[in-house]
């Protein structure tokens, strides 16, 4: 049985919402777009949604946005996709990694180590869908003495008056944090991605969400930022293709990162049925949980817990004393059945961009350890009971053959 890890999920109905759009007269940033920033404001709580061309884009304009300076720091997890330090980098600013707990994110304890006066913003990443600290991470940075630490160096910093935090919530659209509260409407920004493999796509995207406190003007602040994804450009082509409306400004430097209606089109239509979507990625997830519950060796991923719950994104299994090599070697075996899996992720201290950024391996022990232990097995709404019986196997049969 061919098995693939994350085919994305196209019906008719979505077919037909990109057909639509493609008839329509108007295929870039339209209705199409304002619809689907409209439903997933509705979906997650968010003040408000800005859609853009990638999470990673989204976040690069979220740290320019706060105006990083050189020497800036920024606080990120070091078990998380590149993009996270990546966005930071291209914004200008310092990433300081941090090391994650056992449940995959980010420590709150070293966050708060690591907070030094040129600390501007914390992006904790929602690993696999499941939230992280939130209410911890939202009082940490509102302590008088945190506050005071805090040495703005950009107009929009002066405002904040103090750490931003902007959740990677790349994983975890639909999750739930504190008893109902959903990603998205839990921190001053948040970003979704829509990518392919996403647990909602418009085959490349993101989905900026917007919380900030007082003096800012969400409403306000979602335009001008619309603005800043259309190279700060004062109208965009939709309103410039009406009769009478070509005379424009270029008020500022922005970036080129709007996402075309053709995309939204693709997102919008699985908008409409992510309560479902969802639905079938949890009774996935169960299905696993009840197998490897009773395998002494196996650790399964959390999933509901504390008032919190996974939006069911990533299925990260891990080997109990097992060797990185063992687990290289169990890929391979499961691999040969025609199932495909995936590690997430490689602790960023292990690529060479980083190492050569001075990042070592040593200083994230608990990363390191999430990392050589995991196997990511397919989640998705299509998979069938016999195809996730299949999957059970290869990985049972591959830690038995594995470990003799
Ligand atoms: C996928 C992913 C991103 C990047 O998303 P893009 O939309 O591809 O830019 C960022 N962070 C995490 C944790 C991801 O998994």
């Amino acid at each position: 049985m061919k098995i693939p890890f994350s085919p994305p999920f196209i019906n008719d109905d979505i077919i037909k919402e990109v057909v639509d759009t493609l008839k329509s007269g108007w295929i870039t940033t339209g209705p199409k777009v304002v619809a689907l920033e409209a439903e997933i404001k509705k979906f997650s709580g968010a003040k408000e949604v800005l859609c853009v061309n990638s999470w990673t884009s989204g976040a690069i304009m979220m740290l320019r946005w706060l105006g990083l300076q050189e020497g800036d720091e920024v606080i990120i997890p070091a078990y998380t996709y590149s993009a996270t330090a990546l966005a930071v980098y291209h914004a200008g600013g310092n990433p300081i990694m941090v090391d994650t707990t056992e449940d995959f994110n980010i420590s709150v304890a070293d966050v708060r180590k690591a907070i030094t006066s040129r600390t501007k913003a914390i992006l904790p990443v929602d690993i696999a869908g499941f939230p992280c600290d939130y209410d911890e991470i939202m009082n940490l940075v509102n302590e008088p003495a945190v506050k005071s630490l805090f040495t703005p160096t950009s107009e929009v910093q002066q405002q904040m008056g103090r750490i931003l935090v902007l959740n990677d919530a790349a994983h975890s659209l639909g999750a739930t944090y504190s008893s109902g509260v959903k990603t998205g409407s839990e921190t001053d920004v948040a970003v979704f991605s829509l990518h392919a493999v996403k647990n909602v796509t418009t085959a490349e995207g993101g989905a900026i969400c917007l919380n900030l406190p007082e003096p800012f003007n969400n409403k306000t602040l979602y335009h001008e930022l619309r603005q800043m994804s259309l190279n700060c450009q004062t109208k965009d082509a939709f309103s410039k293709s009406k009769a009478g409306g070509w005379r424009y400004d270029i008020t500022g430097l922005g970036m080129k990162i709007n996402m075309a209606d053709v995309n939204a089109a693709i997102g919008l239509a699985q908008m409409r049925i992510y309560p479902e979507l969802l639905r079938e990625r949890k009774r996935v997830f169960s299905i696993y949980n009840e197998a490897f519950k009773r395998e002494s060796w196996a650790i399964v991923p959390p999933a509901i817990l504390n008032g919190k719950e996974s939006s069911y994104h990533i299925y990260a299994l891990r080997i109990k004393g097992i060797s990185e090599t063992q687990r290289d070697q169990m890929i391979d075996e499961i691999s040969m059945t025609g199932v495909a899996v995936n590690v997430h992720f490689i602790p960023m201290p292990l690529l060479t961009f980083f190492k050569n950024k001075g990042f070592k391996i040593e200083d994230y022990p608990q990363a390191y350890n999430n990392f050589k232990s995991e196997i990511s097995l397919p989640i998705y709404p299509q998979l069938t009971a016999e195809a996730l019986d299949y999957v059970i196997n290869a990985v049972k049969k591959a830690y038995t053959s594995v470990t003799g």
